[in-house]
């Protein structure tokens, strides 16, 4: 297994629509072995395919220790709405108020290659509506107001500091790597 470069915003891949997985392949575990042990090196709940400069529709969610992968995932039934403070490891260090429904069932392929449906709330539903949308080339600042957005992305530029880079390299875990929260998705 190997660590993955995270692609941050500016990057054109976060932008992009993924394409359907048709065949769970060997190829395809590799990347996602990769990608749990990117997202946990990072101190992340969940990884889409995207944010590691690839384009298979394909993310993996770790909520309270219970790992999950997602193929080709779908929301087949949303309710309720809920408001809560994301952030995601494309936007280090930046956070808003998301508007997410408090309920979701998702349809999806697993690791190996058997439908599964996901019943969730809360944080796992908001996790999954936050990976979903990386899947189609959304990201969780789109769904601020104009102007916490403008604020959000004024706040980028400042803290990258001219910085035009469209990857960053995750520290594995242990070597030293600052955090302040554990909920980057
Ligand atoms: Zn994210």
């Amino acid at each position: 297994m190997s660590l993955l470069d995270i692609y941050v915003l500016g990057a054109p891949i976060l932008r992009e629509e993924t394409k359907k997985v048709d065949e769970v392949t060997d190829e395809l575990r590799a990347l996602i072995d990769d990608m749990f042990e990117t997202m946990y090196a990072a101190k992340g709940i969940g990884l889409a395919a995207p944010q590691v400069g690839r384009t298979e529709r394909v993310t993996v969610v770790d909520v309270d220790g219970n790992p999950l992968v997602l193929i080709n995932p779908e929301i087949v039934l949303s309710e309720g709405k809920a408001r809560e403070e994301e952030g995601c490891l494309s936007i280090p260090d930046i956070y808003g108020d998301v508007d997410r429904a408090k309920h979701v069932v998702v349809r999806a392929i697993g690791r190996d290659g058997q439908p599964v449906e996901i019943d969730a709330d809360d944080l796992l539903a908001r996790c999954m509506q936050h990976e979903i949308d990386h899947l189609h080339g959304r990201l969780f600042i789109d769904h601020l107001s104009l102007v916490k957005r403008r604020a959000a992305l004024a706040k980028w530029e400042k803290l990258r500091k001219g910085d035009k880079s469209h990857t960053r390299k995750i520290v594995p875990e242990g070597v030293g790597r600052h955090h302040n929260r554990d909920e980057e998705l």
